[in-house]
């Protein structure tokens, strides 16, 4: 998967050279290209914001930098369904889950465009739209100061869903979110920790009885910390 990111501070995606996403990178399972808007700016400043249309608080980044950045990445990319996906973190977008990792882990190609002050002017996605797959995702109900750790948190989450990045595929499926459930809790040695014991089901070497148990424990789990998870909402157990 080829992956563009058009930020103000590229130095914000040197993490992406760590653990399992920088391995996936050395063994071109994944190719990155971080790009600095400011190097889209034709003034002394590099500017990239100013005041907004209206008045309000903030400033608003400028349509021209963006359109030269994301012009310079697309080239005469095909438009609509073969171009990339150009992402827009914004809070004001459609919320990011596990479902949404997985349709962009498809993808061969995605472009984020990360947003700070008041966000980025409306005619950038409005033109890219025209010319291919835009999405605004947001990452949570909560404000960033800027799209960068949005972006982060989407790659990470999409990147491990490439086949490969992660050594056991079956790890993936047991986790969180994939089944709809939240995950079971793990254990480790030693089986006596501070006065805690593991469950004696897992040392019992029944994978039945294991499975089960773990079955059980994504429901109550899930029933009492995301009851809006499950498709009919069952009532809480009494404390
Ligand atoms: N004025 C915007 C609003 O109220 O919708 C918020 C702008 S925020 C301070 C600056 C940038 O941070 C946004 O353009 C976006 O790129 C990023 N951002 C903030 N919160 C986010 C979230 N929950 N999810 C994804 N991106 C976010």
């Amino acid at each position: 998967m080829r992956i563009d990111i058009v930020t103000i501070f590229p130095e914000f995606f040197d993490v992406l050279d760590l653990s399992l996403l920088g391995k996936a990178r050395q063994s071109g399972l994944i190719e990155l290209g971080v790009h600095n808007l400011r190097d889209h700016t034709h003034d002394r400043h590099r500017t990239v914001d100013d005041t907004p249309y209206g008045g309000g608080a903030g400033m608003v980044m400028k349509p021209e930098p963006w359109g030269d950045a994301l012009d310079s990445i697309l080239g005469d990319a095909p438009a609509a369904d073969e171009g990339p996906t150009i992402i827009f973190p914004s809070p004001a977008g459609e919320q990011f889950t596990q479902a949404t990792a997985r349709e962009l882990a498809e993808e061969s190609h995605l472009v984020f465009g990360c947003g700070r002050y008041e966000g980025i002017d409306q005619r950038v996605v409005d033109h890219y739209a025209t010319r291919g797959r835009v999405r605004l995702i947001s990452l949570g109900d909560y404000v960033l100061n800027g799209g960068e750790v949005a972006v982060m948190a989407m790659i990470e989450a999409v990147g491990r869903l490439i086949p490969g990045v992660v050594g056991n595929p079956q790890s993936l499926v047991e986790e969180s979110h994939e089944d709809g459930l939240l995950e079971y809790p793990s254990y480790t040695k030693p089986n006596e920790w501070r006065g805690l014991s593991v469950p004696p089901v897992l040392l019992s070497g029944n994978h039945a009885a294991i499975a089960a148990w773990r079955h059980e424990q994504q429901l109550e789990r899930t029933r009492l910390v995301r009851p809006d998870l499950l498709a009919e909402p069952v009532e809480s157990p009494a404390p």
